[in-house]
């Protein structure tokens, strides 16, 4: 029965893979060629907490630049930074160059194929090595994502709320997975999760597995995977201050390796736990107005404050670039930043006075 779920959902992938730039199709793969484990790695930390059609565009610029990972070992931090601006979760950044650099420098450049090898590099998580196991290795490995919970929680009808129900529906997808193409059928229960068996309105009409499925024939799909309610997130304030020279250049500063946005380049600020301090000049400053967006874990309500400056300026921290690309910042700095540059013509004008 098992056997023959997996069989099913196979066959439905053999005509439904979805197209990815990282991934081998089942006919290719039917033919003999695997995918590299370097792409499968730089996609799966790619798509930690991204959507597949952000991470795209990244994955290629990625892989245009740096074709192998010893060349994305030997890629100065701050290009890397850069290119990652805007996926955001800054962390995986880090680790992905820690982990390329252990890979070129201890590893020959190749990948580790045991799920404990895999698990001994910088950032690989449970979830990351499995994928890569499976996705790269063909080892039969049980890579469940969110995805996966949600198919196997309809599949089986399991009514436990998560996160409670992970260890049953992890146990579930074990069960499924098969000796013989286990990365295409990891692949398989994943693109079936994203196109089929959706969170809201699932196609059960269009589902390969509609006929085994609990929860279908109970009517009860949609109201699964259970979720306990998510604690409401704190809010926290702080201030930004974009100075800009009268010759171009934009008062920048690289915050602390640590952190969240750890090592990237940004304005200078205050701390976001309502602690004001003061600005890094002293500048008739302006309020360009507030910026919301939102962490893992808080609410960011950031003030921006822009000023102009001319001469030659002595920040108290920071130093003035030229030719600034607002992709250079992390997306929270970019919001701050086009904002800050949206009143330019007030300060002009404030200035003109
Ligand atoms: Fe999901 Fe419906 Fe398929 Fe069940 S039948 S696995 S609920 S899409």
């Amino acid at each position: 029965m098992r056997d023959q779920l997996s069989r099913e959902l196979l066959n439905w992938y053999d005509l439904n893979a979805r197209s990815m730039p990282w991934r081998v199709s089942p006919q290719d793969r039917a033919h003999g060629i695997m995918p590299d484990p370097y792409r499968v790695w730089l996609s799966e930390v790619m798509l930690q907490q991204t959507t597949v059609a952000a991470v795209r565009a990244y994955f290629q610029r990625f892989t245009a630049r740096w074709p192998t990972v010893s060349a994305l070992a030997a890629a100065p931090d701050a290009e890397v930074m850069a290119e990652w601006a805007g996926l955001g979760y800054y962390a995986r950044a880090r680790n992905l160059l820690a982990c390329a650099r252990e890979v070129a420098n201890n590893h020959m450049g190749v990948f580790p194929q045991t799920l404990s090898g895999l698990r001994a590099l910088p950032g690989v998580g449970p979830y990351t090595a499995a994928a890569i196991s499976s996705i790269a290795f063909d080892q039969a490995e049980t890579v469940v994502d969110g995805n996966v919970e949600r198919v196997m929680s309809r599949l089986f009808a399991v009514e436990t709320p998560l996160p409670q129900a992970k260890a049953e529906l992890t146990a579930l997808a074990a069960s499924l997975t098969p000796v013989v193409r286990a990365g295409d059928y990891a692949q398989a229960v994943m693109d079936l999760g994203a196109t089929i068996c959706t969170p809201r309105n699932p196609l059960c009409a269009l589902c390969p597995l509609s006929k085994p499925c609990k929860a279908a024939a109970m009517g009860i799909q949609a109201t699964l995977p259970r979720k306990l309610a998510k604690p409401v997130k704190p809010t926290r304030t702080g201030t930004v201050w974009a100075a800009f020279h009268r010759d171009g250049r934009v008062l920048v500063e690289d915050r602390p390796a640590k952190g969240l946005l750890g090592g990237m380049i940004g304005l200078p600020g205050t701390e976001w736990d309502g602690r004001e301090s003061g600005p890094p000049l002293a500048l008739d400053w302006i309020g360009a107005g507030e910026i919301k967006h939102t962490f893992t874990h808080f609410h960011l309500i950031l003030r921006v404050m822009v000023g102009q400056v001319s001469g030659t300026p002595n920040p108290e921290r920071g130093r003035f670039v030229a030719d600034i690309n607002p992709r250079d910042f992390p997306t929270l700095m970019q919001k701050a930043y086009d904002l800050a540059k949206g009143s330019e013509f007030a300060l002009e004008s404030k200035i003109g006075s």
